[in-house]
């Protein structure tokens, strides 16, 4: 892909995100609008982790798109192709299962992940986790945000080897809150 073509294939990503979650907010206080968090994973990974890979980055932006609002696998392959559709696909959880079998899902699956998922989970983990920690959502206990913590890190380590700076910065949020790291 020349430079231009990449220009217009990253706007074509943040703009199908910017509508499909147009109507979503965010769990914090202040009710950020949804689009802020793809985004940021976005730019967690090129201003962070150094990526450039341009796949990895339409990913990030399209990441939450078939969990969180009514777009299809299909639709993300006919509008932006298999590559990034298949790295969407490894990241999307499957909602026909209960909540916390999907929870369990993530932390087995996360190893067997392709390197390009598996720098998209750590950013996605990473801005999470950041956000969890500057403030707990609405309706949220401390020990709800702790748990989310214990439960990140488990799937952190199954993610490791993959992006120093992602993982430097997780690890320092995991010592910050003093989540013991699994061996
Ligand atoms: P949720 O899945 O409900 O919420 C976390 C998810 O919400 C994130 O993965 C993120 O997903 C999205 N999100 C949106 N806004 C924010 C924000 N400001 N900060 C962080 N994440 C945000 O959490 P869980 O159900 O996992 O709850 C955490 C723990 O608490 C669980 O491990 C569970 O054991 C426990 N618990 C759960 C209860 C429940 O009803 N589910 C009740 C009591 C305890 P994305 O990247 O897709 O936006
Ligand atoms: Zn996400």
């Amino acid at each position: 892909m020349d430079n231009n073509n990449i220009v217009v294939h990253l706007t074509k990503c943040i703009n199908f995100a910017a509508i499909k979650h147009k109507h979503q907010k965010r769990k914090d206080k202040e009710g950020t609008p949804y689009i802020n968090h793809p985004i940021g994973v976005g730019y967690i990974l090129t201003h962070e982790a150094g990526v450039t890979d341009p796949v990895v980055i339409q990913a990030a932006f399209l990441h939450d798109t078939v969990e969180d609002t009514d777009t299809t696998f299909e639709e993300l392959e006919e509008t932006f192709g298999k590559t990034v559709m298949d790295v969407v696909a490894e990241v999307t959880d499957d909602k026909t299962l209960e909540k916390m079998e999907r929870k369990k899902c993530q932390i087995e699956h996360a190893k067997s992940c392709s390197h390009r998922a598996k720098l998209v989970k750590l950013a996605d983990k990473l801005y999470n986790l950041r956000d969890l920690d500057r403030t707990i959502p609405v309706g949220w206990t401390p020990e709800r945000a702790r748990e989310y913590f214990e439960w990140a890190e488990k799937v952190v380590s199954g993610l490791r080897g993959t992006n120093h700076p992602m993982e430097d910065a997780l690890d320092k949020l995991f010592k910050k809150w003093e989540i013991p790291i699994s061996s």
